[in-house]
Parts: structure tokens; sequence; C-alpha cells
């Protein structure tokens, strides 16, 4: 049977719950074990879909649809292990089932309770589809003494009874702040969220300590004395220059090691870390850099462009470069024009990024345009795929008033609503004024490369490949020869040949649009080939200005 290793926070939030779960999570993988990570998120959203990115960053689509949380991206990225819609549930699906089953009268009259039903709700998503598995880490959303995961606490107390200690563990995340009017560390914040956790039922059996300089071996005494855990359970997390070497970072303070005996697993045989040393070594020594400008609408947050950023990082390490990424807000260029030459002349890549919504589309439209005239290595992600095909509509195939329903009425809709798509089930369809919850085409879809384009020679000369999708728009087939027509070739098409999935001009010496995101599945030690493509391009580019 799986173990079981839950992950809390204390004293504040932003710790870094999420990638302390999937280094660890990296770190028993490199000794050989099967792990899982799954993330529980207190809110009462159904799923982040809904959710603005500048509150929750960004929404992480997995192959299967799911809505999830942006950790998930992580656990992906660090592990390599493909996550589910089982790997993330909210307070508020759980209680959209318990309220439906409710009102199917499953409950034959019992009150409905947070105990026992929300717990054994709890559980049972914490229980579920492990066969196979060794350790099933699993991560705690908000900060302990919040009063909606008091839930999510109590179910843990209760697993960790009828598991067994021996079979579970609990690794709390704490802050350790520095006073530097006083030059010390401070362990009482620690100290009283511990405190918190343990007059819930819980106490924890490490504790992995958030600090900004050493803790010195008398602090860790002290924790360790209050807070009642072995002084080497008391591991410091000193803040990483880059997030790929906390794996690295965490071994040598011993996290692994501790996590392991307190199953009593003999830890004798090291974890074979051979290739988080390479990504550290392609991302610490680079031998050139290059300067992407992406232009977008959540600028100002880049959670919200989370796996964007991480597939560009990625796509610099499979070049050995530093990707400098300059982040442009696209209604500076609607604005005022002569910020396009201004701020993307400088670039050796041009990137539109995913989004929704009118605004900014303009300056997305203006960006496609400056790269494709002036011949700057151009990416198109969802949106962007959607723009570059407006503005090649408009100024290269003679359609004026070329635009997306998603912006309002158009006479000349390139881009329109999708209705309708096959999926493996069959038949998907949406009413065009439905909710807006849950109604896009999420997850993984085939798509069929045309023979000879740039595209199936980027993938390896694959013909046919499979990425995720989160969109509720397509381009508009009607269109598709009067665009080809313009130079730009639909090189990518979804198998029963309706919904374009992928355009490039072969004219230009990168220019590649992607209904997909392609980001959501990049991870260091296999950047994206889209991205190692594009990145590469880039560096060609870098060379030219
Ligand atoms: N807003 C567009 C659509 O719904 C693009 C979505 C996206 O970029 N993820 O189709």
């Amino acid at each position: 049977m799986a173990r079981y290793i839950f992950i809390t926070g204390g004293v504040v939030s932003s710790l870094g719950k999420g990638l302390m779960a999937a280094s660890l999570a990296a770190l028993l993988q490199a000794r050989g074990y099967k792990v899982r990570i799954r993330k529980f998120d207190p809110y009462l959203n159904v799923d982040p879909g809904t959710m603005s990115p500048y509150q929750h960053g960004e929404v992480y689509v997995t192959d299967d649809g799911a809505e999830t949380d942006l950790d998930l991206g992580h656990y992906e990225r660090f592990t390599g292990v493909s996550a589910h819609q089982s790997d993330n549930i909210t307070s508020g699906r759980i209680y959209q089932q318990i309220i439906a089953k409710e009102r199917r009268g499953d409950y034959l009259g019992a009150t409905v309770q947070v105990i026992p039903h929300v717990t054994d709700a709890i559980k049972q998503f914490a229980l579920a589809d492990t066969d196979g598995l060794d350790f099933v880490l699993c991560e705690i959303g908000g900060t302990v003494g919040d009063i909606e995961s008091l839930p999510f606490i109590e179910a843990i107390r209760q697993l960790r009874n009828e598991l067994g200690r021996e079979q579970t563990a609990l690794i709390h995340v704490t802050l350790v702040p520095y006073i530097s009017a006083a030059g010390e560390l401070k362990t009482k914040p620690t100290q009283h969220s511990v405190r918190e956790l343990t007059s819930l039922g819980v106490q924890p059996d490490v504790l992995l300590c958030r600090c900004e300089h050493p803790l010195p071996e008398s602090e860790r005494a002290k924790i360790a004395l209050f807070c009642n855990v072995r002084p080497q359970a008391v591991i410091q997390a000193l803040d990483a220059s880059s997030i790929y070497g906390v794996p690295l970072q965490y071994h040598a303070e011993g996290l692994d090691a501790e996590v392991l005996r307190h199953f009593n697993i003999d830890n004798a045989n090291l974890p074979d870390l051979s290739r988080w040393d390479d990504i550290v070594d392609r991302y610490q020594n680079p031998e050139g850099e290059v300067t992407i400008g992406v232009v977008g609408k959540y600028v100002g947050l880049p959670d919200a462009y989370k796996s964007l950023n991480e597939a560009l990082v990625h796509g610099g390490m499979a070049n050995r470069v530093k990707v400098k990424i300059q982040w442009i807000d696209a209604e500076l260029f609607e604005k005022d024009d002569s910020e396009i030459v201004a701020q993307l002349e400088p670039m050796h890549g041009i990137l539109v990024p995913g989004g929704f919504g009118e605004r900014g589309s303009e300056g997305k439209i203006a960006s496609v345009r400056f790269a494709r005239e002036r011949k700057v290595p151009f990416f198109g992600i969802c949106l962007g795929m959607q723009m570059s095909c407006v503005e090649g509509a408009r100024n290269t195939a003679g359609i004026a008033g070329a635009s997306s329903t998603e912006f309002g009425d158009t006479d000349e809709p390139i881009v329109g609503i999708i209705t309708e798509w096959m999926t493996e089930e069959g038949l998907e369809k949406r009413a065009a004024g439905g909710d807006l919850g849950g109604t896009m085409r999420l997850g993984a879809y085939e798509a069929k490369l045309a023979k000879g384009s740039k595209v199936s020679e980027i993938y390896g000369g694959a013909l046919e490949i499979s990425e995720r999708h989160r969109h509720r728009y397509e381009v508009n087939g009607a269109y598709k020869d009067r665009l080809e027509e313009g130079g730009l070739m639909f090189s990518g098409m979804s198998p029963d040949g309706l919904l374009p999935e992928i355009v490039e001009r072969p004219d230009h010496p990168w220019f590649v649009g992607v209904q997909f995101h392609p980001e959501l599945k990049s991870r260091p030690f296999e950047p994206h080939p889209l991205f190692a493509s594009f990145i590469s391009a880039a560096l060609r580019q870098s060379r030219l200005v």
C-alpha cells in the first residue's frame, strides 16, 4: 500500500509548499520510488477554471481536461508524472458532490455534516486511484489556522489514525523570519503554528523552515524541543536562486533521508540526481542570452503565465542560453503606436500567449504584424494563434474587417465560437450563450500535421501529435483558402480535418501559431520541441541584430 505524506503550511502563505512537494517527490523518484502528488484546495470554487489569473495565477490543464491549480504544473515538471482530474480537489467540488447526493436522497434521510460527510469525501479522494504507488504526497492549500482548511486537517488526523503513523508522515512548512534590528532569526511563529496544528490533533514529523539566513544549531534545537520533533527533522530551506536547484538543496539538507527514516525505510542507496545536476548546470552556466518579448494582458503577475515562463526557460536550457523575458502589456501599443517599434525592436523573438477577452487584442495584432514584417521569430499560443490569423486576414488576405466573435459581433468572423467538436466519447456540443464554467474544449486532443511542414520537422518528423487545449473559440475553417493565399499555411488540423490547430508562414524564418498550450507539457528534462526550436530561432536572430 502507498505511504502518505501530507504537506501543510503555516505562519504565512506563499511559502512554496507546491515546490516543496514537487521537490520531495522528485527526490523520492530519484531513489526509484513511484510517486504521485495531489493538491487539496480549501476554497469554495469548484475548480480554478473561472478564477481570475490575477488572483490565482495560471489555470493548469491536465491531459484528461481538468482545470487545476498551477501547483500541478510544478508537480508535472518536477516528476514527469502526468497529473489527472483526480489529483486536485477543492472544497467547492466536495460540497457540490455531497449536495448532489443529498438531493438524490442518497443519504437516506441522515443529517449531512462536515464530520463525517465532508471529511469522508476528503479521505476517499486521498485514497482513490493509488495502485502501484509507493508514495502519495498530498499538499493542503492555504495556511493552518484558516477556517476553510479545518476539514482537511481533520481528515488528515483521521487518516493518520486509520492508516497508522508508520504509513503516514506530516511535513509542516513554516517561516523563520529574520529580524534585522535584532540580527536574529525568530522561531516563535513556527512554534505557534505547530501549536495550532497540534491543537487540531495533528503532530508534524518534519518541519521545513523557510529562512533567508542559515538556521543556527541552537535555533534548530529550540524548534525541535518546542515542536516535539527530532532536531534532524528540522530542515532549513534557504531561498534558492532557481526553482530547479531546490531538490538538490533539500537533499543536501537531508529532507528525503529524514522522510525515509520516518517510514523506517533504509536510506543507504543514494538517489540518482544526475539529471538535476545537468539542468542546474545548463541554467547556471549559459553560453549566451536571448530576449523574448511576451505581449500579453496579465503581464503584471508572472504567475498568470507560470508554465509559459518555465517552458521558455526549458527552451533556453535546450540551447544552453539564458532566456530573458520582457513582459509587455499589449494595451501599451494601443495607446501609443511608437511604442511598438520601441518595445519590440530589441526582441529576438516575440510571443503572444493565451488569453481571454478583447482588451489588448489590437496591441497583440500589431505585435504579430511587426514580427511578420520584420521577420522576427514569432510564436502565437491559443489566443496568440487566433490573433495571428486575424492579422493575416487583415493585412495579407485583404479582409479588412477581420475579427473574433469573442470581441463582439463581426461581419468577418475569422475566429468564432466552437459549438461542436469530436471527443473520444463522441460529438461534444455547446450552446453559443451557455455557462462559462466547464464549457471549453479542454485537455489533450490529437492533431494531424502536414507532411513537410516546419512544425512536423520541429516535432521530429511526426505527423500526429497530442497537445492540451483550453479554448472556447477557434479559427474559422471557412476562411482557410483565403488565409492560405495570404501566405499562412494550415499545417496542423484536428483528425477530422475541421478545427485548425497550427498555422505557420513558410516564407518567414520562424512563424508558428498553435491553438493548444504546448507550455503545459514542457519539462526541464524534456524541453518542448516548439520552445526549443523557437529559442534556437531567437538565438539565430540575436546574431543578426
Ligand atoms: N479566448 C480564446 C478562446 O477561448 C483563447 C483562449 C486561450 O488563449 N486559452 O478560444
